[in-house]
């Protein structure tokens, strides 16, 4: 049998096909108002005047009611890890030095947790109730990326019965 007949036979297990596709995003009110005020070093959100949820980012009507939120408002810039989860697989293009934990936020007065980092301690000591408070870029721009991750405050964990409801 030749080589040719021998590649045949076997089962096609892998293809690299590169796909590009190149689009612009429109943010929209809700979230432009939101990546304005980051650019400011303030963090928005906003509530519901039915179910009394405050979302962040700020909403334009409440997923749960259906009905147009209230006016944004600065929220605190601190609250606690709800759910995290540590990384420790360097994926293409990476660029945090692996392990690194991405949590889910739950700021102080929120109902809605906000994806970021929690960095400036060791990954396994992270656990849900912590303390964190944002850490900000000196250059700041619309992006949430001008938080750079959030850290421990030393306080005490928040006890589980006051954030359970969000798990
Ligand atoms: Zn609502």
């Amino acid at each position: 049998m030749s080589e040719a007949q021998s590649t045949e036979k076997k089962p096609v297990t892998y293809i690299n096909t590169p796909v590009a596709v190149k689009y612009d995003y429109t943010a929209g009110k809700a979230t432009s108002d939101f990546m304005r005020a980051v650019a400011q070093g303030k963090i928005l959100g906003n509530r519901c005047p039915q179910c009394n949820r405050v979302y962040v980012p700020n909403f334009l009507v409440c997923v749960q009611c259906a009905v147009p939120m209230g006016e944004p408002f600065e929220v605190p810039d601190s609250g606690i890890v709800l759910t995290f989860c540590i990384v420790n697989i360097k994926f293409y293009d990476q660029v945090l030095e692996v392990p690194y934990v991405s949590a889910y936020v739950l700021l102080d007065g929120t109902d809605l947790p906000l994806m970021h980092l929690v960095q400036e301690c060791n990954v396994n000591d992270v656990r849900m109730g912590m303390r964190v408070k944002a850490v900000w870029k000196e250059e700041l721009s619309p992006s949430l990326e001008s938080i750079r991750y959030f850290k421990p405050t030393g306080e005490p964990d928040a006890a589980l019965e006051t954030f359970k409801e969000y798990l």
